[in-house]
């Protein structure tokens, strides 16, 4: 069985009490043991990073970029061996964590690229010999706090446009995914990031994220994670006397509508890989599906075809899906299937657990689920997906919409009609029309509505930079 230990001790340098890390696909493989860093430790990164500030903003933006370059270069070298751990530490399969790990270097590599043009405007000035310009300017010290369901590629698509724009950065990921990160430390330190410009830490976020986000040195916090985590740090943001910038990307409880003009073989394709995928763990998974009844019947037949081939094991194996991330994860997914039986949905696949060594459950599927159940309006965050049918398309627009979260809808059809009034009248921050409610491209802006994130600041693109900038107007006169 692999171990990580030696990469553990290098990089996670707590001095609390330690946890172990786990193969979800196997509890009894221990991938590393993990100190926790305590409350001094905690003081200690951020004050390392107050530190390092000056020198890291002063280094010009190329200088900044190139290594960033550097990293996504030895990060494409070692593909293979970060795919490898992810889908140990976080369960999903080789192909999708090699997926991630692409978009993980690209990432480091676009705003390595962005870090050579961060720059301001010039405008025109109604006085003589006058000009006016602007510059951007890095914020200080930010707080980056992350999920673990994409242990790489969501640290750095903050702590890369942060780098890039001449910020220190404290990085707390997720205490179920601690190694993924250390690796990531690893390569930026190899592309000589000097230490101390990005400092980890690990810990319970109940027990040091307080600490963290209410500390007076950091001036933004770019929060990734549940809603009620997210509400939470954005309340205790509005107690301070200090005005932190805040950025927050929450929970969803994506749609997707098959419209009666829908291609119904992709329809059955796009809901499929759109539900299970990552175990349903994707803030961007398909966990609703909203069906025109005309095409209800045919439909549904096609899915319970479809999902039958749909394969479940280790994700180091040749399978679609991998195990539930952990056991709380996994307790919490049963809870809802049993809740969902007996608040009268119809369970027409799935429901059972597969294997007692690791974490793993079937793709699950329940029918006739209202508008006042649980199951249609709360985040499950696992391979639990619900059907509703709606009578036509303004009745499938209000389904779409009848929930606190808007981060991903789609819709499957060919009418240009149907999908216009869907893209106009749906509340989320990005539409998918005939693709599937997960993936997104680095380059796009992305982030959620309504109680999905905080529409403050948005996340990758080029508008990712806006959060880790602050822009300085200058008045020149001669
Ligand atoms: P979570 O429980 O909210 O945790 C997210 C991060 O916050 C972790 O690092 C966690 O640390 C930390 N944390 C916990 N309590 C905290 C506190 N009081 N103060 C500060 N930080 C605290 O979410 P998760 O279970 O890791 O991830 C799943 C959630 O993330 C889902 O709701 C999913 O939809 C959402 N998500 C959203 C996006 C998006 O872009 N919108 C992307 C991916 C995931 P610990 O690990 O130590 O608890």
């Amino acid at each position: 069985m692999k171990s990580y230990q030696e990469l553990a001790d290098k990089w996670i340098k707590g001095n609390g009490e330690e946890y172990l890390d786990i193969d979800p696909a196997d509890s009894s493989h221990v991938l590393a043991k993990i100190k926790i860093y305590t409350k001094d430790d905690v003081k200690a990164s951020i004050e390392k990073a107050m530190s390092k500030f000056e020198e890291w903003a002063k280094l010009p933006g190329p200088k900044r970029g190139a290594i960033l370059l550097k990293a996504g270069e030895l990060m494409e070298q070692e593909a293979q061996e970060f795919a490898l751990l992810m889908t140990l530490e976080e369960g999903k399969t080789l192909k999708d964590s090699m997926f991630e790990v692409i978009r993980s270097y690209n990432l480091l590599k676009f705003y390595g690229a962005l870090a050579f043009k961060i720059s301001g405007k010039t405008l025109p000035s109604a006085d003589m010999n006058t000009r006016i310009f602007t510059v951007k300017e890095p914020l200080g010290v930010v707080a980056a706090i992350t999920p673990w369901n994409f242990p790489l590629s969501i640290p750095i698509w903050k702590i890369a446009p942060a780098l890039a724009s001449g910020n220190t950065v404290v990085l707390k990921p997720a205490s179920k995914t601690p190694l993924m990160v250390a690796k990531l430390l690893d390569i930026l330190s190899r592309a000589a990031l000097p230490e101390g410009v990005v400092n980890l830490v690990v810990g319970k976020g109940s027990e040091i994220g307080d600490l963290i986000v209410s500390d007076d040195n950091i001036t933004a916090v770019s929060f990734t994670g549940s809603t009620e985590i997210g509400q939470r740090i954005y309340r205790l943001i509005g107690s301070k006397n200090r005005m932190t910038r805040i950025q927050l990307e929450l929970g969803g409880k994506n749609a997707l509508y098959v419209d009666k003009s829908a291609d119904l073989n992709l329809a059955t394709e796009l809901a499929v890989r759109g539900a299970f995928s990552l175990t349903g763990q994707s803030c961007t998974a398909t966990s609703r599906l909203i069906v025109h009844k005309a095409v209800y019947e045919e439909f549904r037949h096609k899915l319970l075809e479809r999902v039958k081939r749909w394969k479940v094991g280790p994700g180091t194996e040749d399978v679609d899906m991998g195990p539930v991330v952990d056991k709380s994860q996994f307790d919490k997914d049963l809870q809802y299937i049993e809740y969902g039986k007996s608040a009268g949905a119809k369970l027409i696949y799935g429901g059972n657990i597969l294997s007692e060594r690791g974490y793993f459950l079937e793709p699950t599927i329940f029918e006739n689920v209202t508008l006042d159940m649980r199951l249609f309006k709360e985040e499950i965050f696992g391979p639990v997906l619900s059907v509703t049918e709606a009578k036509d398309l303004d009745e499938a627009i209000r389904l779409v919409n009848a929930v606190d979260y808007g981060h991903t809808a789609g819709i499957v059809a060919t009418d240009v009609r149907a999908i216009n009034e869907f893209i106009s009248r749906v509340e989320a921050g990005v539409i998918k029309v005939n693709k599937p409610t997960i993936g997104l491209e680095l380059q796009a802006p992305f982030g959620g509505f309504k109680n999905s994130g905080a529409t403050t600041w948005k996340e990758m693109g080029e508008e990712a930079l806006e959060f880790y900038t602050r822009e300085k107007t200058i008045y020149e006169g001669w």
